[in-house]
């Protein structure tokens, strides 16, 4: 009898990816891994992916579920609660009955579920008896935020909807870095994610086994103050190593929208570190004003780009790029609507990232090296942020104007900084550190997979 994990993922592309790349590592230690999913995603993956480019023993299934339109806090929070029901302890309940009777062979033995799926999971566990543990796709700091949240209300520094009280700043613990006011994560959804999150860090914290897609050493003092009271397990950096080496893995995330590979083509044709590569993730929504503005900085710069254009980046309709612009940027510009982005960053070509600083994005940044310019959009992405320049000093920020604009001398400034400056080459010197350790955190982590740092780790408990 081999291991069987059921990995229960949040269904959002930015959960998805750490989740299979968990389900990749669980599989190079002889797990079966069964991947649950919604059927909306699953639809989605099947059509932008050719079917023999996912892996042999992982098991795609899926559950009806669709996000109901999440642009107004009603459509958030309705939202939230379907998912919490569609995706719920009755239904996981029913998919582990299902697949338990399907494998007299190979019964399930463990559970990993998103950190935000894990509402009443652990009774679902406790019935079939077999462990479960959370997997939190973030930053640790964006789970302390919410774990320490209940305190800070009660100091008055918070108030009990989340509004800042006091001051500019805000500090959740002296182990993290304080956030402007303005940057709190719950901030884009108000009282309702504030409320959702501290109910999540509550729910988790009595969960035995927390996996943090993370790595120890850009959180040591947080990590190890929370490992006094939560099972805190940094397993990251969950990439596969083949990236940090050459771009000829097999590996290949299950993506929403069809990759184009033709554009790493186009990478090849460009000298080493002269591409500005950038990309807002799956969910980032801008203006016409803020796209514009964007391809003028991009065009100023008269640097080679590849910037990925997802069709909805932009609200209500396709990306209207300034007139003939495509012509002025033939020689030097490659626009596509979605990039295998591993491939594309550790692509020698590329100078620098400029990222909506989703924790993916971020991650994948640092474990190839890749300096970055910030533009945070929403959540924890002006966390994200805030570690990235103030902490780690990988990137700077872009700063917007009054309208929410990044205006192009902003861009062209930013460029010029991290690319041609004495502070940009000290910052590529830290990224060049960074991914070291990054890399040796894997190996550390990777090596050590039947006997973790500090008590059994995440693959001994599953065989438990
Ligand atoms: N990604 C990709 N191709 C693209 C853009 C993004 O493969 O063209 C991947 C990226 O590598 C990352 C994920 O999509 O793994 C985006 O997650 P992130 O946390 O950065 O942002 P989100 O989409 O959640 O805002």
């Amino acid at each position: 009898m081999v291991p069987h994990a059921l990995l229960v993922a949040f269904p959002l592309q930015g959960h998805i990816n750490p989740m299979m790349q968990l389900a990749w590592k669980l599989v190079s230690h002889g797990f079966l891994v069964t991947f649950l999913n919604s059927d909306s995603n699953h639809n989605r993956i099947l059509k932008a992916n050719t079917p023999n480019s996912l892996h042999d023993n992982i098991r795609m299934i899926s559950v009806p579920f669709e996000f109901p339109v999440m642009d107004t806090l009603e459509g958030i929070a309705n939202g939230m609660e379907a998912l919490g029901k569609d995706m719920g302890p009755s239904v996981i309940d029913r998919v582990v009955r299902e697949i338990n009777a399907r494998n007299e062979e190979n019964k399930l033995t463990c559970i990993i579920a998103d950190a935000w799926m894990c509402f009443g999971l652990q009774s679902v566990a406790t019935l079939h008896k077999i462990p479960l543990a959370a997997f939190h796709t973030a930053l640790t700091s964006f789970f302390a935020i919410y774990y320490f949240s209940p305190s800070l209300v009660s100091l008055g520094i918070l108030a009990s909807d989340g509004t800042p009280k006091k001051d500019k700043t805000v500090k959740f613990h002296s182990s993290m870095p304080a956030l402007h006011s303005g940057d709190l994560p719950w901030l884009w959804a108000g009282e309702y994610m504030f409320r959702k999150g501290i109910r999540m860090a509550e729910e988790v914290k009595h969960i035995k086994w927390v996996l943090f897609n993370s790595f120890l050493e850009i959180e040591v003092p947080l990590v190890e103050t929370l490992s006094k009271e939560v099972g805190v397990y940094p397993i990251g950096p969950l990439i596969p190593p083949e990236f940090l080496h050459s771009r000829t893995s097999t590996k290949v995330l299950p993506s929403f929208w069809k990759n184009d590979t033709e554009c790493l083509q186009w990478l090849d044709k460009h000298y080493a570190h002269s591409v500005i590569y950038i990309s807002f993730g799956s969910i980032t929504v801008l203006s016409e004003k803020q796209v514009e503005e964007l391809a003028m900085g991009m065009e100023a710069t008269r640097r080679p780009f590849l910037w990925l254009l997802r069709p909805d980046l932009m609200k209500g309709s396709e990306a209207i790029l300034p007139a003939d612009f495509l012509e002025r940027v033939r020689d030097r510009g490659c626009i596509v609507s979605w990039a295998p982005q591993l491939e594309v960053l550790s692509h020698p070509s590329i100078a620098c990232f400029v990222t909506h600083c989703g924790w993916n994005s971020v991650q994948e940044s640092i474990t190839i090296g890749v300096p970055m310019l910030c533009w945070p959009y929403f959540a924890d992405q002006f966390l994200n942020r805030t570690y990235v320049i103030d902490v780690w000093k990988l990137g700077l920020p872009l700063n917007a104007n009054s309208e929410g604009i990044i205006e192009k001398g902003e861009f062209v400034k930013g460029l010029e900084i991290l690319l041609e400056s004495e502070q940009g080459l000290e910052i590529r010197e830290e990224a060049r550190k960074l991914k070291i350790i990054a890399f040796w955190s894997h190996c550390f982590v990777s090596g050590l997979s039947l006997s973790c740092r500090e008590g059994p780790c995440f693959v001994s408990f599953c065989l438990l």
